[in-house]
């Protein structure tokens, strides 16, 4: 089996991985835009978005644009696949954000629900359920010549799924040849998870403020596991729980499933859609999601009692002037979507994997250190290791 990352080894943002047997069976694992900042090139690569189609499928681990934002550029003969519901909402999310790869979105094949395996050639693979934020973010097991390689995608260990993510995984435990892990956050430090919160403490932060006023918080659309997990606590309390109609058609994609949803999941059909006429009577324990900067603002000024509670990446703060970052309501609680430094060692420690390759990192020679102990590969992009 052989592994080249064509885009990863180095930076996050942009993943795909190209795995291939020894007999010529080639997939890809990801296939994501790469962040402005690094450039935002798009990736030329023969047989998969530029002369004959030689790999059999392309296979996303869950809908964030540095992992799905390039489909659109991908040959018409090489076959896309992604969880089913995961798929829908990625297409939805797409058109409703006016995204490039909407149409290819909506091409997109069914990978097997969780327990299920698919075979591209000589490679099986095998998804397993992630946590990241995102619905039904996965991790693949790829399995060809007699080894095994595991494929992240992004993940942590201190959201609400953790459990469900490591039991699903126990029976992999010192079987993997090469773990192929995210690692963006390897250089942050020991100190990092120390100011991070989980997305527990988010919940309970957010709960306190509901005790006294309403909440707006801002997350992304599609981080439909924060809205799935803080909706189920505001109703439980009596409370109410909007979005506008662009977060409601992205939730209705991942709960008008014919099969029942993860009991996690069914909180999800509970938000209704928000227009000025509501906020007459808004009260404390009322929670308005929204994933617009505009909307943000303006919620912020029809609603003066609401506290206002950002969870996003701090650096899209710079969308947001000055003086509404600094009106006393506004607090800014972001919960990472990837491992922490101790986490990437307990991932480790807990998979017992023969090598690790760390992708979707600046940080490679970090991830080295925090791995001590462990065969970390230090591997370029665009060059071949061998399994
Ligand atoms: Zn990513
Ligand atoms: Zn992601």
């Amino acid at each position: 089996m052989k592994i080249n990352v064509i885009r990863g080894t180095h930076q996050f943002g942009g993943n795909a991985v190209k795995v291939t047997s020894d007999s010529g069976s080639a997939i890809v694992l990801d296939f994501g835009a790469e962040f402005a900042v690094n450039g935002g090139r798009a990736i030329v690569a023969e047989g998969i978005t530029a002369g004959k189609p030689g790999v059999l499928g392309v296979l996303i681990s869950h809908s964030h644009k540095d992992h799905a934002g390039l489909i659109h550029t991908i040959l018409p003969g090489v076959p896309v696949y992604m969880d089913r519901i995961a798929g829908r909402i990625y297409r939805t999310y797409s058109e409703v954000t006016g995204r490039p790869e909407a149409a290819a979105a909506g091409k997109m094949k069914a990978l097997p629900p969780l327990g299920g395996k698919i075979e591209f050639g000589d490679i099986t693979v095998t998804p397993f359920l992630s946590d990241h934020g995102t619905y039904r973010s996965e991790m693949f097991l790829a399995e060809a010549d007699g080894k095994r390689l595991l494929y992240t995608g992004d993940f942590r260990l201190h959201g609400l799924l953790r459990s469900e993510l490591l039991s699903g995984l126990g029976s992999l435990r010192g079987t993997v040849d090469l773990l192929i892990t995210e690692a963006t956050c390897a250089g942050r430090g020991d100190e990092y998870s120390t100011y991070v919160p989980s997305e527990r403490t988010l919940e309970k932060s957010v709960l306190e403020f509901l005790g006294k006023s309403p909440v707006i918080l801002f997350c992304s659309i599609i981080n439909i596991d924060r809205i799935a997990g803080l909706s189920g606590l505001v109703k439980d309390k009596g409370g109410r729980v909007f979005v506008s109609w662009a977060e409601k058609r992205v939730i209705d994609e991942a709960v008008k499933d014919d099969a029942p949803p993860a009991a996690f999941y069914q909180n999800l059909s509970i938000p209704e859609t928000y227009d000025s006429s509501l906020f007459a009577d808004i009260g404390k324990g009322d929670l308005i999601f929204t994933s617009s900067f505009e909307d943000f603002r303006i919620l912020s000024g029809m609603i003066p009692s609401a506290e206002l509670v950002f969870t996003e990446w701090p650096g899209n703060l710079a969308h947001m002037n000055s003086a509404f970052r600094e009106d006393p309501r506004f607090h800014v609680m972001h919960v990472s979507g990837h491992a922490h430094p101790a986490e990437l060692r307990e991932f480790a420690e807990f998979l017992l994997p023969r090598a690790v390759l760390p992708v979707h990192t600046s940080s490679p020679e970090k991830c080295a250190e925090l791995l001590e102990g462990f065969r970390v590969l230090p591997l370029q992009d665009g060059e071949d290791f061998s399994l």
